[in-house]
């Protein structure tokens, strides 16, 4: 069966490293079949929209999304709805993205990159599991009101809601789940049941899902513990299953042990298995154009889009291996510079995986 990629490169390096990732997919020589639309500020340039409806309809169709990154200052005065990040917004709407997969890696070789001590976060390699698109920061009600009730009644006060429901859980602890059975069967639910209702109702469904995964060692820990392991000792954990909020500050403390933004893939996936798969960082126009940017992030996007979204876990770790084999190589792109390195251009980046590609 041929599975249709969507490649959306956008703006800035979103091109340059969409198109390394893209031969990489290519040399793995699987059935794939690639259609490109422009997004973000590109697709409002050419269809006056970032997210025109042959952009939509060809994410729609397709069973994973190759996305590189929107973005550009020249996009910045246009209306709200039309600058090149609501294509994001847009697509996760569209299709449902609930799920949103950071692994944060740290090889070896850049273990210096981190600001913790290399001995603590070198190998680290774990995943958080954010929801995406429900808790605090969609629930209603919210706004601000005059205060019912309490020592501050009848004062001004904003609030919002804090609020899950059980199919959000069920779905989002079943990826959770999924995920780290394809890993080491380790999965951390982070929650504050010690304080909160939700948490407490998000603990008990995640038991709950839990019976349907015997095979995969299930603990809990509070946000404040877990932001605290997370610099203590970040090796313990494989995959962490959380809330958006907690998702939101984790997932980026997390991001940081790395060090290296240019590193770093992203999924986001719906019910279906369908994902949209990105490098985390943005579209850094600053360097755009220049062969400069490292695509790595991207490649390794494509690595999960393959464990993900087309269940090709073996291809998927052909990709990483080879990414390990260039940075042991010593090839370093300008962002992960160091001396005694070499440094490499975006194109010699990609050149260079499809040679380790090849070795394997
Ligand atoms: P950015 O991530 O684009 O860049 C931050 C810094 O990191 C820059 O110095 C940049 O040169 C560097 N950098 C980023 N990716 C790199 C790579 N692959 N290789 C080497 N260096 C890299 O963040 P920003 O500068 O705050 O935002 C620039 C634009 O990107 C803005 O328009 C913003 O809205 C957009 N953005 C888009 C996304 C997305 O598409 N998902 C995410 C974040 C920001």
């Amino acid at each position: 069966m041929t599975h249709l990629i969507a490649v959306l490169p956008g703006d800035g390096i979103g091109p340059e490293i969409v198109e390394q990732a893209q031969r990489v997919l290519t040399a793995l020589d699987l059935d794939l079949a690639f259609e490109t639309e422009p997004v973000g500020g590109a697709a409002y340039a050419k269809h006056g929209h970032p997210l025109p409806p042959t952009t939509l309809e060809l994410a729609k169709r397709a069973k994973a999304i190759l996305f590189g990154a929107v973005g550009d200052f020249q996009y910045d005065s246009l209306a709200r709805e039309l600058r090149p990040e609501q294509a994001i917004l847009g697509l996760r709407k569209a299709l449902g993205l609930f799920a949103n997969l950071r692994p944060a890696i740290l090889y070896p070789e850049l273990a210096n990159a981190s600001s913790l001590k290399p001995e603590i976060v070198s190998g680290l390699d774990i995943v958080i599991v954010r929801e995406l698109t429900g808790d605090i920061y969609f629930g209603s009600p919210r706004g601000v009101r005059s205060a019912p009730d309490g020592p501050f009644a009848g004062e001004r006060e904003g609030f919002d809601t804090m609020r899950y429901a059980e199919t959000e859980v069920r779905r989002i602890a079943r990826i959770g789940f999924e995920t780290a059975r394809k890993r080491n069967r380790k999965l951390c639910s982070v929650d504050k049941a010690n304080v909160l209702e939700t948490s407490q109702f998000w603990r008990d469904i995640v038991i709950d899902v839990a019976r349907d995964y015997p095979d995969v060692e299930l603990s809990h820990m509070y946000v404040d513990n877990a932001a605290m392991q997370l610099v203590r000792a970040p090796r313990q954990f494989d995959v962490i299953v959380t809330g958006n909020l907690f998702g939101d500050i984790l997932s980026d403390e997390a991001a940081m042990l790395t060090g290296s933004i240019g590193m770093l893939p992203s999924a986001s996936l719906n019910e279906a298995g369908q994902g949209l798969y990105e490098p985390s960082h943005g579209s850094a126009p600053d360097i755009a154009g220049q062969n400069l940017a490292n695509p790595l992030a991207t490649i390794l996007s494509a690595s999960m889009l393959l464990r993900y979204s087309l269940d090709l876990g073996e291809a998927a770790d052909r990709i990483e291996n080879a990414v390990k084999r260039v940075l042991a190589e010593g090839l370093r792109t300008a962002d992960i510079h160091e001396p005694g390195t070499t440094r490499v251009g975006t194109q010699e980046m990609g050149d260079a995986v499809l040679r380790a590609l090849k070795k394997d």
